[in-house]
């Protein structure tokens, strides 16, 4: 799989744009109020209308993704250049790509993919019954708090991941998101997970740091399942009853790990149906 990295200065501050806008984080309601605003946030209200303008759902269209994702190209549409110079123009105080940390982070990622690249192949198909995508799109950034993860798009393979400099391995997160865009690549998987409080629950036992990491050999001492559940609850609230739920069972999925399919063993249990 080719795992493709952008560290661009212009898609990392629409990243942040998207992270403000998107209708999960509280902070989406300045955007009602953006008049009221500075004329910087002014700018990046606008710029994200722009971006969404062309959909029918308001959500960035993949190709606005896919253009800005290799920031340095220049853009024939009219409309992607006039972004991508409201973005240049957005004054945002972030690391630039050539700083030290970001270039470091950048090829951390790298180096840890091609270096397991061999086990994440065999143990997501042995787990998941999953190929690899042949790409795989990542914009990272370096955040100040926690390591995150989002996918993007329901149609392209390309995910976000903020990486904070002090962080443990960031490759444990790309696996997490990596897993939701090939979980939508399976129609059958996706229809019968139905609930995503239910795919984000099932993941996070996973990874990022769960039983995936054992796996790989990301991790030398086995996974606490129970301590590692606390901790996701903790962080996850909306997925937290599922997750206590499913504790007992994915124990049980813990000392078989990959002689079955996770799938096989849920349909088993009578946690999803109609695979
Ligand atoms: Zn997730």
């Amino acid at each position: 799989m080719e795992l493709s990295v952008s560290t661009d200065l212009v898609i990392r501050k629409f990243l942040h744009i998207h992270y403000m806008a998107s209708p999960k984080e509280p902070s989406s309601n300045l955007f009602k109020f953006s008049d009221f605003l500075s004329p910087k946030f002014k700018l990046a209200v606008d710029t994200y209308e722009l971006a969404c303008s062309k959909s029918a759902s308001h959500s960035v269209p993949d190709e606005i993704w896919l253009s800005l994702f290799d920031g340095k190209k220049p853009s024939n549409n009219p409309e992607l250049s006039k972004l991508r110079n409201m973005l240049q123009e957005i004054d945002m105080s972030m690391l630039s790509e050539e700083n030290t940390v970001v270039a470091t982070a950048k090829a951390d990622l790298l180096s840890d993919f091609k270096k397991f690249e061999p086990q994440i192949k065999e143990k997501i198909k042995n787990i998941f019954g999953f190929d690899l995508q042949e790409k795989l799109f990542v914009i990272l950034d370096i955040a100040n708090g926690f390591s995150q993860g989002m996918t993007l798009s329901r149609n392209l393979p390309m995910v976000a991941l903020s990486y904070p400099a002090y962080s443990r391995k960031i490759i444990s997160v790309l696996l997490h998101e990596m897993l939701h865009t090939l979980i939508t690549d399976n129609l059958k998987v996706s229809l019968s997970l139905k609930d995503y409080n239910l795919e984000e629950a099932l993941l996070d036992y996973f990874a990022p740091f769960g039983m995936l990491d054992d796996q790989i050999g990301l991790r030398s001492s086995k996974l606490d399942i129970e301590k590692h559940a606390i901790q996701q609850q903790n962080l996850r609230p909306k997925a937290a009853s599922i997750s206590k739920d499913i504790l007992n069972i994915m124990k049980e999925y813990q000392n078989i790990c990959g002689n079955i399919t996770i799938w096989e063993f849920l349909e088993n249990k009578g946690v999803i149906s109609q695979l």
